[in-house]
């Protein structure tokens, strides 16, 4: 039987209209777009577990500050939307800024003190931004399950304290991070490097790799995972350091001691790139 092809909403009463047809669990996975071997395996876990997979594309000025590269994320709907097809997914929704913030927009949803360390520290209202859209996207697509990356895992604890909070019967699922062959993150950002920036873009990885190794021998000062991290990524010249962080993966505050499951997480600059990553470890 061939499959029924994807339905394209674009406004949210489109949405709700195609939506109130679907039958059976919904699984949702929001995206920015340009989309990548990263989304698609969250698009195929969904796809495994639900009946229905809706994704969306939307790239939210909201959760961009001032001085970020919101004018130069890569977009490329024709590709995406032909990647979501492909997959298995049965409903997408491309809003516009304008249909998301219309005019009179002024209710805001701010998840306090996970969003505030790391990225919140490095991109302030990054979060508030982002609660805000997932908000308004679990409202629109009345998703049973949500499915994001471990990639972004300052991300998932946002959400998941915003899904505690706030109510919404969504099951959070946490997908794991799909690395190039080299190790690093896939990232629709990795599309802004040069050559050059893409050899030592390796970096984070090797940091996060060398400090796990170091984790499994048993240390229990964290301060030697900070030692190992700072010393690989001090030896790439061209990367600047924003964060280096041994957190609590639920609290996001800083351990100071190697006792239960902690999140490495980085952020690093490579020319105008800014990129993350993290190793989950001991959970
Ligand atoms: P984005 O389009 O960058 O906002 O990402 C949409 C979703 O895909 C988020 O839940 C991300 O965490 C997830 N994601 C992005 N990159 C990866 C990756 N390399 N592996 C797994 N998930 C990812």
């Amino acid at each position: 039987v061939p499959k029924e092809s994807m339905k394209k909403a674009s406004t949210f009463q489109e949405l709700r209209d195609i939506r109130t047809n679907l039958h059976g669990t919904f699984g949702l996975v929001p995206t920015m777009g340009a989309l990548h071997a990263g989304h698609l395996s969250l698009v195929r876990r969904a796809r495994a577990e639900c009946a229905n997979v809706g994704a969306s594309i939307f790239v939210n000025p909201a959760q961009f500050g001032p001085g970020e590269d919101l004018s130069a994320y890569p977009r490329d709907l024709e590709r995406d939307l032909a990647l979501l097809e492909e997959a298995g997914v049965d409903l997408v929704w491309t809003p516009t800024a304008e249909m998301m913030y219309p005019a009179g927009f002024q209710s805001w949803i701010t998840v306090e003190e996970v969003s505030r360390p790391l990225e919140g520290k490095c991109r302030p209202g990054h979060f508030r931004g982002v609660a805000t859209v997932v908000a308004k996207l679990f409202n629109a697509f009345s998703p049973d399950r949500a499915y994001f990356g471990q990639k972004d895992a300052q991300q998932v604890v946002v959400i998941k304290r915003l899904v505690q909070d706030l109510n919404f019967p969504i099951q959070i699922v946490v997908c794991p991070t799909v690395r190039e062959p080299d190790g690093l993150a896939m990232s629709s950002r990795n599309a802004y490097l040069s050559a050059e920036d893409r050899r030592s873009a390796t970096v984070l990885y090797r940091a996060l790799a060398a400090a796990e190794a170091e984790f499994r021998r048993g240390v229990s000062d964290p301060e030697r995972l900070r030692t190992i991290m700072r010393s690989i990524l001090h030896a790439e010249p061209r990367a600047n350091v924003e964060y280096i962080s041994i957190a609590d993966p639920d609290s996001l505050i800083e351990v100071k001691e190697l006792a239960g499951p902690v999140l490495l997480s980085l952020a690093v600059r490579l020319g105008k790139t800014r990129l993350i990553d993290n190793l989950l470890l001991g959970g």
